[in-house]
């Protein structure tokens, strides 16, 4: 790693810290309750560790033998929490189970029971957040919700799977996570990160045994209109470790 490369990193972490702290602010909550995962995927192991000198703890990777190569080569350091953010094939769930810290995507309770089953196995627990289409666009995974406010079937078949979730051992239910459209205008992602955050309130006056109200949203486009609309996690790759390739 040359020193330019790191202190190019050290200043956009700066400066996203920076941005989340004026949106939080400028919404009336506190800086310290965003917590900044920087989705390293694609990027090498040094760039990760240039990223956590300048102060950043959480990193955020989407494919399983990417993830499990940087786990299994970054061993000393202990703090570093790994965040996979991205969809998981029931048969790669292991890797998740070892060496995750927070799982973003779960979309299935299949997938659920088996973490749970693997996590048993290894005596670890793993925090979750339940992975919710909130636009409705066909090519989003994640439980369907767009209509909840219209459909409430779709509210209640939601409750029961965060029940079903928060009930299996060794899995700690955190919250919801949602990917906005990508080429979504203003307005739009201010008003599906809103109806999320309204979805995540309700669940918490329908269910309030389930204390899940952590809200995963927001990347380098947007997270500054999810940290207004009160996402808890920002996931940023391009703004803290440039372009990917
Ligand atoms: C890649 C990715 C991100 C980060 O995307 P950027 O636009 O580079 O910030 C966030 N969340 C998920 C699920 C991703 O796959």
């Amino acid at each position: 790693m040359k020193a330019a490369e790191a202190g190019a990193h050290a200043q956009r972490v700066r400066g996203v810290r920076e941005r989340i702290a004026a949106a939080a602010r400028h919404a009336g909550r506190d800086p310290a309750d965003i917590e900044l995962i920087a989705v390293s995927k694609t990027k090498p192991t040094g760039d990760i560790l240039s990223v956590y000198n300048a102060g950043v703890r959480a990193f955020g990777e989407n494919r399983t033998e990417e993830f499990e190569a940087k786990a299994l080569a970054i061993t000393d350091r202990p703090d570093l929490q790994w965040h996979f953010v991205g969809h998981l094939q029931t048969r790669q769930s292991l890797v998740v189970a070892q060496h995750a810290h927070c799982f973003h995507a779960l979309d299935r309770l299949k997938i659920a029971r088996r973490l749970s089953a693997q996590l048993d196995d290894l005596g670890r627990g793993l925090e979750v957040f339940v992975q919710v289409n909130i636009s409705g666009e066909m090519s989003k995974s994640g439980f369907a919700c767009a209509d909840w406010e219209r459909a409430p079937g779709q509210l209640h078949a939601l409750g029961d799977v965060l029940r079903t979730i928060a009930e299996l051992p060794h899995l700690d239910l955190r919250g919801l996570m949602t990917m906005a459209p990508l080429a979504a205008p203003e307005p739009r992602l201010r008003e599906l990160f809103s109806s999320l955050a309204r979805l995540s309130g309700r669940l918490a006056d329908d269910l309030p045994e389930l204390d899940a109200r952590a809200l995963s949203m927001g990347m380098s486009g947007d997270y500054e209109i999810a940290v207004e609309a009160g996402a808890t996690h920002v996931r940023v790759g391009t703004a803290i470790f440039g372009p990917r390739g």
